[in-house]
């Protein structure tokens, strides 16, 4: 007599979420469930309906190795666009590793900033501080015309990933690794747009895991009271950004923004504003150079 086939109940869609769900349960992430679909979503190169849709389907051994390699790796709560290797921003989807901070949603406010400043074919001269990924060079290299973007990060690393990641969405950005705190630049600018490292030294501790041992340190802190990089934009961009340009500056929460905004001289920058993000939390400091 024919022997039944054992079915393995880990390899069917459904099976493994319901098992995962609970593996992340026992390990104490909130979002198990979540945290499952999300791998499987990556794994299977579809969306979460998908997967209920093809609840049935067996993963391939390929895959399943794949797959527990990642739920190891996102146990010790690696993040997991590192994981992956990719983060979406704007609707594109970028290359990241742990040498770059992964974009954040409230980051895409600042394109919109942007993009609601600039005119669309003007050839306008915008320089990205601390480009990282490269998300908000290339976002805004992919939105406007006819753009002249430069974008700068202390960190070769994270320039390499930034130029892979112009590559791959088919834009030139002209890339240099400078240290804006010590470093100029050239002048005649349009625009100036940073996402600084804001983090205060003395908050690092208090960080989620996933954030403080995995992004890298150089990206989320001065190394001091978070404000290093607005007191050198604050003395720099009026010398680089033609009068009417502007600057456009990602802070961060609580007392942040009212930090940010009293650097700025008020002698050398008119229309201050900050404008908040989709969460309502006030997000991206606004103003006109004179
Ligand atoms: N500009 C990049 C971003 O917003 C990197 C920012 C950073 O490294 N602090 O994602």
């Amino acid at each position: 007599m024919q022997k039944p086939v054992v079915k393995n109940n880990h390899s069917r869609v459904i099976d493994i979420i319901n098992w995962a769900e609970n593996h992340f349960l026992l390990n104490g992430f909130n979002n198990a469930r979540k945290e499952i679909e999300w791998l499987l979503e990556e794994i299977l190169d579809c969306k979460k309906l998908d997967l209920y849709l093809r609840y049935d389907e067996e993963l391939s051994v390929e895959n399943l190795k794949i797959l527990h390699s990642w739920i190891n790796r996102r146990i010790k709560k690696e993040p997991l666009q590192y994981i992956t290797e990719s983060c979406e921003f704007f609707g594109r989807k970028f290359f990241v590793n742990d040498n770059v901070f992964i974009p954040r949603p409230e980051t895409e406010t600042l394109i919109d900033i942007a993009l609601s400043v600039i005119e669309s074919d003007s050839n306008q001269n915008v320089l990205d501080i601390c480009t990282g990924s490269g998300c908000i060079a290339i976002t805004l290299a992919k939105e406007l015309n006819n753009p002249n973007i430069s974008a700068i990060d202390i960190s070769n690393k994270a320039l390499d990933i930034a130029m892979l990641n112009a590559k791959n969405h088919d834009v030139y950005i002209n890339f240099e690794q400078k240290n804006i705190l010590i470093d100029t630049y050239k002048n005649k600018l349009d625009m100036i747009v940073c996402n600084p490292p804001y983090i205060p030294m003395n908050e690092m501790d208090s960080l989620m895991d996933d954030v403080k041992l995995y992004e890298p340190r150089i990206a989320l802190t001065d190394g001091s009271d978070g404000l290093s990089f607005y007191k050198r934009i604050n003395d720099l961009a009026p010398l680089l950004v033609v009068p009417g340009g502007y600057i456009l500056l990602e802070v961060g929460l609580n007392q942040h923004p009212q930090f940010v905004k009293d650097i700025l001289d008020d002698k050398l920058y008119s229309q201050i504003e900050i404008v908040s993000d989709l969460n309502g939390d006030p997000r991206i400091l606004k103003a006109l150079v004179n």
